[in-house]
């Protein structure tokens, strides 16, 4: 049965950061698939304006196209309502069919999974990867995953990764200020974010 991993994320837009750190564990897990999951509506950004999802959608196709192992889901902007992770796993590992669920998130992301709904149930469900981000001790996430109760350390696995200093904030932020960010995400990326005006005008709340 093949291994798959998710990567969900709000890709607003995708960047060079998040395309690394999921090659990265597709390669050191000898991984069939990797699964991008442009959020519908995140609980934990709801005061936080996101681009439309169809942009979101479409930039992270293209960020992807060129790597066979590579993969777009709409599972969860289709979906109605705000999207919690533990349902979209649920789905995607029967539609799949897959024996092993790896889920990545940067570093400083992981730990919001305690927060997430019916925690113990995707836990149970699925392999997190916490990958290193800049600004973001990976030292410290051990530390911390050691007060945790047993069977959650053992789910979440902290892992070292080309450390890129990349966001998607950082790029929003540029777009709006008439800077540069060329060289932060595929080319192709680049182009339809100015061919479709994006993130010029808009207000966003700092994340
Ligand atoms: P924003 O600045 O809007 O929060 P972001 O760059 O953090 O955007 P998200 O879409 O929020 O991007 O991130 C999706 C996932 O990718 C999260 O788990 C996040 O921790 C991880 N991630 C994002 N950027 C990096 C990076 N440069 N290195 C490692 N992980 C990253
Ligand atoms: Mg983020």
């Amino acid at each position: 049965m093949p291994d798959i991993c998710l990567m969900g994320g709000t890709f607003d837009p995708i960047h060079y950061g998040h395309l690394v750190v999921a090659e990265e564990v597709r390669q050191r897990f000898h991984l069939d698939k990797v699964v991008f999951i442009p959020a519908g509506k995140p609980p934990h950004k709801r005061n936080q304006t996101i681009s439309d999802a169809q942009h979101r959608v479409n930039m992270t196709r293209l960020a992807t196209s060129s790597n066979p192992y590579f993969e777009v889901s709409t599972i969860e902007v289709d979906r109605q309502g705000f999207s919690y992770t533990v349902d979209t796993v649920d789905q995607l590992r029967r539609s799949f069919q897959v024996d092993k669920i790896y889920f990545i998130t940067g570093a400083d992301a992981v730990l919001e999974i305690l927060t997430w709904k019916d925690v113990e149930k995707l836990l149970s469900m699925t392999n997190f990867i916490a990958a290193t981000r800049p600004g973001y001790d990976l030292n410290n996430l051990k530390e911390t995953l050691k007060s945790l109760p047993d069977p959650f350390i053992k789910k979440i696995l902290p892992l070292e990764v080309p450390a890129l200093s990349i966001s998607s904030s950082d790029i929003r932020r540029r777009v709006r200020e008439g800077r540069s960010f060329k060289y932060l995400l595929p080319e192709s990326v680049e182009k339809y974010i100015y061919k479709n005006n994006i993130y010029k005008n808009n207000i966003y709340v700092s994340s």
